[in-house]
Order: C-alpha cells, then sequence, then structure tokens
C-alpha cells in the first residue's frame, strides 16, 4: 500500500516522501482514512509504530478545509513530556512545511516568555503539556475555543503522571463540538474509563508494536564492490575509531578469511561460527567482551546464540537472505535509551537483498558517500594474502608489484567497477603490523 491511496494531499505526500517514506505504517492506514473522515479515535499503539504521523497528517489536512482562526490554535496536542512535546512539534512542522501551517509547541521547565510570544505570533498546531498549558490559558496568553481537533497522546502515561485533573480543566477550555483522538499504548481500565468520557463513537485501532529498535539505530549503506570491502571496513574501524564492532557474515568461510584479513590490517580480529569448538567460540567472546578483540567477524546463526547487546556498532558485511535477519543484527547495537551504528558494505550482487530489507522497514536506508580509503596488501605467504587472492575475481595484467603495499583509492566511484591496482602479494618483507599505516593509526600494541 502507498500513501497515495489514503487520500492525502500533494503537499502533504511530497513531505513524507522527504523522509523517505514509501509504505504507512498499519497504524497509520488505518488511522489517517479515519481521522480525515472527522470521525473521533482510540487507538492502542507504541512510540515506534508511526503513530505521530497517523495523527498529524490527517489533522494537517482538515486543518486546510478550514480558514485561520486568527492567532488562535485549530487543534492542540497533549503530550505527558516535554520530549514527546518536542518530538510531534518537529513532526508537524516537517510534515506541514508544504501546507503552510503553524506549529508551536509549549512545555514547562522553560522561560514562559517566548511561549507566549510564539502564541502572540499565532499558529494552527499547538503542541502542550498539560501544566503548562494551564498556566498559559490563566494568563489568557492562549485562546483553545478554536480548536476543532484535540489529541491526547501517550493517554495512559498521562494518567500515571497524575495529569487527570489537569485534563479535565483543558477539556473545558475547549469547544464542545470538536474531533477527539487518543492514544495509549495499554488499555487500564482508566483508560476506557477516560476514552468515555470524552470520545464519541470512536473507531478503533490497535497495532502491535513494531520493532521499536530500529528506529533507533542509524542506519547507513556503502555502495561497494566485493573486493573492495575489507579495505572500507578496515577504514571504517581505524577512522571512526571504533572499539568494538560485531560484523556479519554470511559464510563461515567468510568469517574467517575476513578475520585474518582485519587482523593483518592491524585490527585485533576473531571470527565466531559453528565449526569452532565452543572453547574458542566462549575465548572469542570473551575477548571481545574485554576490548582485547575489537572486530567479532559472525555468521548469522554463531551470532545468535551469543550474548551480545548493547553494542556501538554492527557491519552487516554481506547482507542477509532474509530481510528479518537484518532488523536482529542491528537490534545488537540498540542501547537503553542510546542509538547504535548499523552499517551495510553493500556490493552490486546485493542490491535485491537491500530493495527487500528496505520493504520491511518501510523506509529506505541512506547511502553515504565512499570515503577515500587505503588499498592495503596483506602480508605475503599469510593466510590473509590467501584470502585476497580468493577475494579477487580475476587477476590483472602481469608482473607483480614489489614495492608498493598500499594505494590511496581516490573515492572509488562505481561500485564493484573501478579497481585500483592492489593487493598483490609482495615477496618484500618488512614488519607486515606497521606496513603502510601511517604511525598512530594503530590498534596494535595496546592489547
Ligand atoms: P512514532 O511512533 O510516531 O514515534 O514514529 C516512530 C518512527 O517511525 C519515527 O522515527 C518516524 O519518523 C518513523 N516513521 C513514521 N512513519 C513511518 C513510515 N511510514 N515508514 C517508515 N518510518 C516511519
Amino acid at each position: 500500500m502507498s500513501f497515495e491511496v489514503l487520500g492525502l494531499k500533494p503537499e502533504l505526500l511530497r513531505a513524507v516522501a522527504e523522509k523517505g517514506y514509501t509504505t504507512p505504517s498499519p497504524i497509520q492506514s488505518q488511522a489517517i482514512p479515519a481521522v480525515l473522515s472527522g470521525r473521533d479515535l482510540i487507538a492502542g499503539a507504541q512510540t515506534g509504530t508511526g503513530k505521530t504521523a497517523a495523527f498529524v497528517l490527517p489533522i494537517l489536512q482538515r486543518l486546510t478545509a478550514t480558514p485561520q482562526a486568527g492567532r488562535a490554535p485549530r487543534a492542540l496536542v497533549l503530550t505527558p513530556t516535554r520530549e514527546l512535546a518536542a518530538q510531534v512539534a518537529e513532526s508537524a512542522r516537517s510534515y506541514g512545511k508544504y501546507i503552510g501551517s503553524r506549529t508551536s509547541v509549549v512545555f514547562g521547565g522553560v522561560s514562559i516568555n517566548p511561549q507566549i510570544d510564539s502564541l502572540r505570533a499565532g499558529c494552527d498546531v499547538l503542541v502542550a503539556t498539560p501544566g503548562r498549558l494551564l498556566d498559559l490559558a490563566e494568563q489568557r496568553a492562549v485562546d483553545l475555543r478554536s480548536v476543532q481537533c484535540f489529541v491526547l497522546d501517550e493517554a495512559d502515561r498521562m494518567l500515571d503522571m497524575g495529569f487527570i485533573h489537569a485534563l479535565r480543566r483543558i477539556l473545558k477550555l475547549l469547544p464542545a463540538q470538536r474531533q477527539n483522538l487518543m492514544f495509549s499504548a495499554t488499555y487500564s481500565e482508566d483508560i476506557r474509563e477516560l476514552a468515555k468520557r470524552f470520545l464519541r463513537d470512536p473507531v478503533t485501532v490497535e497495532v502491535a508494536a513494531r520493532n521499536a529498535t530500529a528506529d533507533r539505530v542509524e542506519q547507513t549503506v556503502y555502495r561497494v564492490s566485493k573486493e573492495h570491502k575489507r579495505h572500507l571496513l578496515a577504514h571504517l574501524i581505524d577512522s571512526g575509531n571504533w572499539h568494538q564492532v560485531l560484523v556479519f557474515t554470511r559464510t563461515k568461510h567468510g568469517a574467517n578469511r575476513l578475520a585474518q584479513q582485519l587482523e593483518s590490517s592491524g585490527i585485533r580480529s576473531a571470527a565466531i561460527h559453528g565449526n569452532k569448538s565452543q572453547g574458542a567460540r566462549v575465548r572469542a567472546l570473551a575477548d571481545f567482551k574485554d576490548n582485547k578483540v575489537v572486530a567479532l567477524v559472525a555468521t548469522e546463526v554463531a551470532a545468535r546464540g551469543l550474548d551480545i547487546k548493547e553494542l556501538p556498532h554492527v557491519v552487516n558485511y554481506e547482507l542477509p537472505n532474509v530481510p528479518e535477519d537484518y532488523v536482529h543484527r542491528i537490534g545488537r547495537t540498540a542501547r537503553a535509551g542510546g542509538t547504535g551504528s548499523a552499517v551495510s558494505l553493500v556490493s552490486p550482487d546485493e542490491t535485491s537483498l537491500l530493495r527487500d530489507i528496505e520493504r520491511v522497514l518501510r523506509r529506505s536506508i541512506p547511502v553515504a558517500a565512499l570515503p577515500a580509503y587505503p588499498v592495503i596488501a596483506s602480508p605475503p605467504g599469510s593466510a590473509a594474502a590467501a584470502a585476497d587472492r580468493a577475494d579477487r575475481p580475476f587477476r590483472q595484467g602481469g608482473g607483480g608489484r614489489h614495492d608498493s603495499q598500499r594505494q590511496h583509492a581516490s573515492r572509488p566511484s562505481q561500485a564493484g567497477g573501478h579497481h585500483p591496482r592492489h593487493g598483490r602479494p609482495s615477496s618484500g618483507g618488512g614488519n607486515s603490523q606497521d606496513r603502510g599505516r601511517p604511525s598512530g593509526q594503530r590498534r596494535t600494541g595496546s592489547y
């Protein structure tokens, strides 16, 4: 299903498209038509389900049908916390930018005067926390008599935080004739009571919690050829000063190979997969947790059994065949309340896998420009050098280069196309650990 079929105006669809959303979430596809029809609504939906757009978009559209009421707001969204208020206001502003709607936000804990000024300037949508809204109403800084649409967001939390009296007082300031929407993650007896009190013949919508984790993870795609993935990865780890990264490969063999290659680039690595003994797996995991190993390279199945959560970085060295596995993988980076980063290295042959993943996520993953990364050969005769050879699809030209171990790939722009001469095993000796790396960038020596 697309947003177009929901009956939204082109100006709103344009704003949605700019966000990168292609498909409405379940709460959106159910709530938007109901709200557009003018019905009251009670929705069981948690944060992460896309509930904000589910009420902001149709409200904005309904506002375009009536003239502005001077400076007075025509839609009021009540939220229990400042953070949520700020977030909802930000959504209303970005979705409303092409219809020219004005949004103000007011909450406690900050100076009231700028909020009075903003209300005086006028708004169409007002997002507020209850206490501050009542303060403003008492000071006659806000007139709620033009409110046509009232939204109670996170109603259950509102009651938990003891806002029921404030809420009653606010309801009295609103016109009797209005549309009411209520969102709550849970349905307690109190919530049902509240719903009965102020909703009229509401449409009921309930959706399962979406994988909220995926929303908190900063996701990036790099388009890069297969042969260059390891060089880019080594660069990302080095330049980003990553201390702990879980890297997913598709095969056990691939996991071993990559761990060897990363090691030869001076990045402490270990592979973990089904062919390793239990002892080796436990040791690798312990080293990883103790920060003795920077990169843990794992296959999907091996990683599932691991008790490693709250990682700062996850890398999809190869995309999983099953899109849901992507969500599980990146979920590893979700830290309580914080964010993580998930980087996917996508070669041309993986484009359709990426598309499938984006379909499941219902959004596109931003593609980052390739940084200039050094291409470093593995020490001759090493397992990593053999792995390099296995990675290369064909041998280039004739004759080996013995002097240059390293070249800078200056923005290899065509994924999979351009392939600087590199990686040829040298017959030269030297300290493999330091080869080709400026000093100070290395991770070895500190362990
Ligand atoms: P919410 O539940 O409103 O807090 O939204 C959770 C997250 O989902 C936010 O980061 C939104 O930007 C995002 N989101 C909302 N609608 C969609 C959609 N249709 N497709 C993808 N992501 C969405």
